[in-house]
């Protein structure tokens, strides 16, 4: 969890630049994801499904889409109704200033195409700082989620994510095997068959994205 802490010292909106102390710090996140990635590509490929382990190899992959929004260049179809007919524009901002309305007045279809929605959407992609925008798996996190990125990059540019340094260094971790994973499927083949590579990779054997 990323909980960012207001200017009035509550947690209630995705706003301010410091988080409370229950939030994971980035390099916790990281080591979390590469630890369970490691698990999972040693032993439970094709059998027990990963979400975020999906959508990174459907990035590798370049399929367009990475089945999750957090991952994809645009968002915005995200939408979140609450109980009283308020629709807002994701469920990580049911808050005053992305309340698109309510459908009690206003027709469902009418709402999610608002005027405000559309670029909610874009700015993903829009407002990437310029030192993710180079960096080399952008391809793979596209930013990650807008409601994470409220601070700096190196250089002095906002909007930078705050999981920044975790998703690099689990994207840079799973690198290889999402490779070989990619390789795999593309000649046809089954991604779990990854499983048996790095064993025989283990065993001293060559392997490369390629030949497996
Ligand atoms: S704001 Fe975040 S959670 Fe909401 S749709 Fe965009 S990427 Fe997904």
């Amino acid at each position: 969890m990323v909980e960012r802490i207001n200017s009035d010292g509550l947690t209630i909106y995705q706003e301010g630049t410091t988080v409370s102390e229950r939030s994971v710090l980035p390099d916790q996140f990281g080591r979390f994801l590469r630890t369970v990635f490691d698990e999972w590509v040693r032993h439970d490929v094709g059998t027990v499904f990963v979400q975020t382990f999906e959508a990174t190899l459907r990035n590798w992959l370049h399929m367009g889409s990475s089945g999750m929004c957090v991952f994809n260049e645009t968002c915005g179809t995200g939408l979140a109704l609450e109980h009283n007919g308020d629709l807002f524009s994701c469920d990580h901002f049911v808050e005053p200033d992305y309340l698109l309305g309510n459908i009690r007045e206003r027709h469902m279809l009418e709402l999610v195409s608002a005027p405000q929605q559309v670029p909610f959407g874009l700015d993903k992609r829009d407002t990437l700082p310029r030192y993710t925008r180079e960096y080399d798996v952008r391809f793979a996190c596209h930013g990650e989620c807008p409601k994470n990125r409220f601070v700096e990059t190196p250089d002095g540019e906002g909007g930078l994510n705050y999981l920044c340094p975790g998703f690099k260094d689990f994207f840079h971790h799973v690198d290889f095997p999402m490779k070989l994973m990619g390789g795999l499927l593309r000649r046809g083949r089954e991604a779990r068959e990854v499983m048996a590579v790095l064993d025989r990779a283990d065993a001293g054997g060559r392997v490369t994205p390629g030949t497996p």
